[in-house]
């Protein structure tokens, strides 16, 4: 049986198998359905304590897994499909590539994944057009339209992202009244190329092959159109991976954040700890992240400890 195993290798679960290492417990990691995080999906992060000139969110994922490998943690790129959780161990888990794995405390860090429109074209024309990071796919769409979906912080950044590249940025939003904040959303009304559809659903994504367009339906008027367009790019927020977790019995918010207790990372399974994203529905930040990832370990190294 392992002593610990530890779902996500973004800066959560990579920093608490930096961590779990060092004490000695070797642990195993499954770096999850986005490995290494979403921060391998953004540029430069600057925030990050101690890098000066910022520092790219993939190599810096890298470096922290990097780190972990050094002191015998292991990683592996498979998923974990369901698990069995037990009070106090040992837990279950089943692998994508069909093993069971058998373990005395288990770390989730599994992170989020973004929310989607859920309408027509979308899933088909994803990769072809649509998109759910600016940072990734925006230079791609040099002087031709395309949309935002969504009105927070997240859809005003990537639409002053993509105004680099694109002829002009539609945002579309669902409400009258955005969500982000005003410095934000000033920020995006006073740019000559974004302009805001507000109460408007997008109800379709259409094209053949790649977008040509999203069909709009505008509330206030109860007008549907077809705007052209030859990307969307979605920021509707994120979705904490925990399904498998919850199913499994542990508790979780509405929204789906693993719920934590007293500022610790003990979760309602003795012996179940949580990290990063997964139950962080408030700061979503990559130092903060690896801070919960750190958290962790230590619970879970205490929790071994204290059963000896
Ligand atoms: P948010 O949850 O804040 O916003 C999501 C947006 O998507 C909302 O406007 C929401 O609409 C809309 N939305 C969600 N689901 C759907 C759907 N199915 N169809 C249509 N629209 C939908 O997420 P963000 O990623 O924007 O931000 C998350 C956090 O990160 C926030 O705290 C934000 O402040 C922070 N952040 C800060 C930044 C900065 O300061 N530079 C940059 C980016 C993020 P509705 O409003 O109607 O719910």
């Amino acid at each position: 049986m392992e002593k610990i195993v530890i779902i996500g290798n973004g800066p959560a679960g990579a920093t608490a198998a930096i961590y779990a290492a060092r004490a000695g417990l070797k642990p195993i990691v499954f770096a999850g359905n986005v490995p290494g995080g979403l921060l391998t999906q953004t540029g430069d992060v600057e925030n990050f304590p101690g890098f000066p000139n910022g520092i790219n969110g993939f190599d810096l994922v890298m470096d922290i897994q990097f780190q972990a490998e050094k002191f015998g943690a292991m990683f592996e790129y498979e998923e974990i499909t369901s698990a069995k959780l037990s009070p106090g161990g040992p837990h279950t888990l089943t692998v994508s590539d069909g093993r069971t794995i058998e373990c005395r405390t288990l770390i989730i860090a599994a992170g989020a994944a973004p929310r989607r429109l859920d309408v027509p074209g979308e899933e088909r024309l994803y990769g072809k057009g649509v998109s759910s990071c600016a940072t990734c796919d925006g230079a791609f769409y040099k002087d031709v339209p395309v949309v935002v979906a969504g009105g927070g912080d997240s859809a005003m950044e990537e639409a002053l992202f993509l105004t680099r590249f694109a002829s002009e940025v539609h945002i579309i939003h669902r409400r009258d009244e955005l969500r982000a904040s005003l410095i934000m959303a000033e920020r995006a009304k006073k740019h000559p190329k974004i302009k805001f559809h507000l109460n408007c659903l997008i109800t379709e994504i259409v094209g053949d092959n790649t977008v040509s367009g999203v069909r709009m339906l505008d509330k206030t008027f109860d007008k549907e159109e077809i705007l052209p367009c030859s990307a969307v790019f979605t920021a509707l927020g994120h979705t904490p991976c925990s399904k498998i977790f919850k199913d499994a019995g542990i508790e979780t918010d509405v929204s789906g954040f693993i719920t934590v207790k007293n500022n610790s990372s003990l979760t309602n399974i003795p012996g179940v700890f949580a990290a990063g994203d997964c139950c962080d529905p408030r700061y979503r930040q990559a130092v903060i992240a690896a801070g919960s990832g750190a958290k962790a370990a230590m619970d879970a190294e205490k929790f071994i400890a204290d059963a000896e």
